[in-house]
């Protein structure tokens, strides 16, 4: 059997998870390539004009993998408790997969994590090797394993970015999903831009997620969205100890749109680039505002 893994949203967080998984239970995985144009080009081909570019994006990562694999992996994640919800797109991705494609031949490997209806994490990964075929104690062992996988990733990523922290010269915090922040299309031409000027990207979803959740649930106790409030600790927990802000965001996104706004009214102290890219202009139209604010980043770094 070989599962197909479509690189776009959760997949940049939960790689390591999802393929250690799949490892240590002998299933082969393919992942869809970077995403270029013409993976963009069919997503918004298939997506409702409305749909931000980060799910047209799936759809194009989605229909690169159809043919090539046995089942394609489509997670459902509606929440992770009582005020710790996902996007609305997370909970409804298995069916505007499912009924996008329904004329195509594929098949849909089912996850689904709804801790509100006592569906957690772990329950979600053993009925998902019980559907592949496993007997549950392996499975059970493959996500033992993956967890020690993911957390070991955790870690070493934390400790590259302390290090980055200390480094000197520029750094600019990037603030977006990681979905956006590592797609090539949308922050990968970013970072490498920021690189390219001499600017150090230190990026907000790294961190330690229990205190940028604290200092989060300190800011605003009303803040739905899960990832929307790492973010926001993440600014607070980095601003600091950086230069300048970049947020980075796909258009349109209704939760990235509010708390950005958010952001901006709070850091008052440091220089704030609100980056939105869409699918016209992609990341590789924004190298000029990237070199403005870089240029007010020097100003105010040697306190002209
Ligand atoms: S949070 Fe924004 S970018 Fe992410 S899926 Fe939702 S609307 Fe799209």
């Amino acid at each position: 059997m070989t599962i197909g893994l479509p690189r776009a949203f959760l997949y940049y967080r939960y790689r390591i998870l999802w393929e250690t998984f799949f490892e240590n239970l002998s299933i082969q995985t393919v992942t869809s390539p970077p995403t270029n144009r013409e993976i963009l080009r069919k997503g918004t081909m298939y997506a409702i004009d409305e749909a931000c570019l980060s799910s047209k994006i799936y759809l194009g990562h989605v229909e690169a993998l159809i043919g090539k694999c046995d089942y394609i992996f489509v997670p459902r994640i509606s929440n992770f408790g009582v005020r710790e919800i996902l996007c609305t797109k997370f909970s409804a991705l298995y069916d505007i997969v499912s009924n996008t494609f329904r004329e195509r031949d594929f098949n849909i490997l089912e996850y689904n994590v709804d801790v509100r209806k006592s569906e957690n994490e772990m329950s979600a990964f053993l009925k998902l090797g019980k559907a592949a075929g496993k007997k549950g104690r392996q499975v059970f062992f493959a996500y033992m394993m993956a967890k020690q996988a993911e957390k070991l990733e955790y870690e070493g990523n934390l400790q590259r970015q302390m290090i980055l922290l200390k480094e000197k010269g520029l750094k600019v915090l990037v603030v977006g999903h990681g979905y956006n922040v590592y797609d090539a299309f949308v922050g990968e031409p970013v970072l490498n831009y920021l690189k390219s000027l001499g600017v150090t990207p230190i990026i907000a979803e790294i961190a330690d997620r229990k205190k940028v959740r604290d200092l989060a649930a300190d800011f605003s106790d009303t803040l739905p969205w899960v990832y929307n409030k790492e973010l926001v600790g993440a600014v607070l927990d980095y601003k600091d100890r950086v230069d300048g802000i970049i947020l980075l965001s796909a258009f349109p996104c209704g939760p990235d749109s509010l708390v950005n706004e958010i952001i901006i009214r709070r850091v008052k102290d440091k220089p704030v680039l609100n980056l939105l890219i869409d699918s016209q202009e992609a990341a590789g139209g924004v190298e000029t505002r990237l070199e403005s604010f870089t240029d007010i980043l020097h100003t105010v770094h040697s306190g002209a």
